[in-house]
């Protein structure tokens, strides 16, 4: 699997986005899954967080999912986070990723009133903030769908 950069741009964290990112509809979210005990984990591991098992293969997950629970974030995270200017209430969310992908924890970009468990919401990439090298940095959050 490959992790593309371009000089302008990086992922916030190696491994956890595959795809294009000069084109950020392109990209999904990637991780492994466990060939001994079946699990799958956002980010590409060595070794299985449940079984310690070192048999994992990597793959991209669905761009969709569902919300499992939720609650509102009403506070700013500390710096170094990057959130929004001006902080504005936000749902941070427990995401079941479709096609038996891996459960996630995740902002939600919507009004705190329109989130509710089992909504349906769908993968949206954008810049999250500029690091020290001046690299835009390619962060996730998800949107609603339904
Ligand atoms: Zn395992």
């Amino acid at each position: 699997m490959n992790d593309p950069q371009t000089s302008a741009r990086v992922a916030f964290r190696p491994g956890f986005l595959v795809g294009n990112l000069a084109e950020l509809a392109s990209l999904r979210l990637a991780g492994s899954r466990c060939n001994e005990c079946a699990i799958t984990l956002l980010g590409e591991r060595h070794r299985c967080e449940n079984c310690s098992s070192a048999d994992l293969s990597h793959q991209a997950f669905a761009s969709h999912g569902v919300v499992h629970s939720y609650t509102v974030q009403r506070f700013a995270p500390p710096k170094p986070n990057a959130c929004l200017h001006p902080w504005v209430p936000r749902p941070l969310a427990w995401i079941d990723l479709a096609d038996g992908g891996p459960r996630i924890m995740s902002p939600v970009l919507c009004d705190p009133d329109a989130i509710d468990i089992g909504s349906k919401v769908s993968l949206s990439c954008g810049i999250g903030w500029v690091d020290a090298e001046a690299r835009e940095v390619v962060a996730f959050q998800f949107i609603l769908t339904s």
